[in-house]
């Protein structure tokens, strides 16, 4: 029997006993609380049929109850001392293999075997964006993601259009996936406290995209070139692909969107029209 690593007493511990000191650059807060962990595992539905990609174990303690739910693990690891702790922390689990490197630098797919799997991390803030747009963006066979992140990008990646914080994280998001947030989680529930709050989101992947741009790079285009320039109206802020005023005025009449509406305002379906009529010149 291993003791419960997402405790105070127990992570102390293990820092002592190891000589570990955390490396803030790297974003290392480490979960000290039991709830958040098995928050995290109730949300991505882990059972033992379940592979995990888990992104930064560092001392394995939301590994640890990705492993007690039965699945078999994954975890990225950039640290390069934290193997060899986790080879101690989680001694005695099976189905858990640790990979020493940079998860925007692995092959994923490759390393899942071409299976299905669910993704579970508490992220490193400092790269939060990257990570979730490399892991959406390959079109690896995702099904669930479930992360923490901090609560205001969380905030971003879930918010709708007209939102104040619509941008082009939310459109990337909801273009690849149903996200929800599912519980606040507070500083105090880290070692050390991070400065910021946080939150578990859960990004169901979609098998079938619900909006399906003719041309997906035309799609990811038009988003970009309309929250470049946010404060400006559709018939400006698109004139960033570099075509006339007048172009851009037929396709949005064809897509029978107002000219005078910002980009911040606009539906993923709004936006797949304005491509897809775009893709026909
Ligand atoms: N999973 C542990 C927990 O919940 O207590 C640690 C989470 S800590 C917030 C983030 C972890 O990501 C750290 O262990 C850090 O070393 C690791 N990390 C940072 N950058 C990384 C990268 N580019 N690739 C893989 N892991 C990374």
């Amino acid at each position: 029997e291993q003791p419960i690593i997402a405790k105070r007493e127990v992570t102390q511990y293990i820092l002592k006993r190891f000589g570990l000191h955390m490396n803030k650059r790297l974003g290392q807060n480490f979960l000290i609380d039991p709830a958040v962990v098995s928050g995290i595992v109730d949300a991505a539905e882990i059972n033992s049929d379940d592979v995990v990609l888990e992104i930064g174990p560092g001392i394995g303690t939301l590994t640890q109850g990705l492993l007690e739910a039965g699945a078999e693990v994954f975890a990225v690891e950039l640290d390069k001392r934290l193997p060899t702790i986790l080879e101690h922390t989680l001694e005695g689990y099976e189905n858990f293999h640790v990979i020493n490197a940079d998860i925007l630098k692995t092959d994923i797919r490759t390393l899942t075997g071409g299976r299905s799997f669910k993704v579970a991390a508490n992220l490193p803030y400092y790269i939060t964006t990257p990570i979730i747009m490399y892991l959406l963006e390959e079109q690896l066979p995702i099904t669930k993601l479930v992360t923490m992140v901090q609560k205001e990008v969380a905030e971003r990646m879930t918010a709708a259009p007209g939102s104040k914080i619509y941008g082009a994280l939310s459109v990337a998001v909801q273009y690849y996936s149903c996200a929800h947030i599912c519980f606040d989680v507070d500083p105090q529930s880290f070692m050390p406290k991070p400065e910021v709050e946080s939150s578990v989101i859960l990004c169901d992947v979609y098998q079938e995209r619900p909006v399906r741009p003719v041309d997906e790079k035309m799609f990811f285009r038009v988003v970009k070139a309309a929250f470049g320039q946010r404060r400006k109206t559709l018939s400006n802020s698109l004139g960033n692909l570099g075509v006339t005023k007048e172009l851009i005025r037929e396709i949005l009449l064809e897509s029978e969107i107002d000219d005078k509406r910002r980009g911040e305002t606009l539906s993923l379906q709004e936006f797949a029209a304005i491509a897809d009529n775009f893709s026909k010149r």
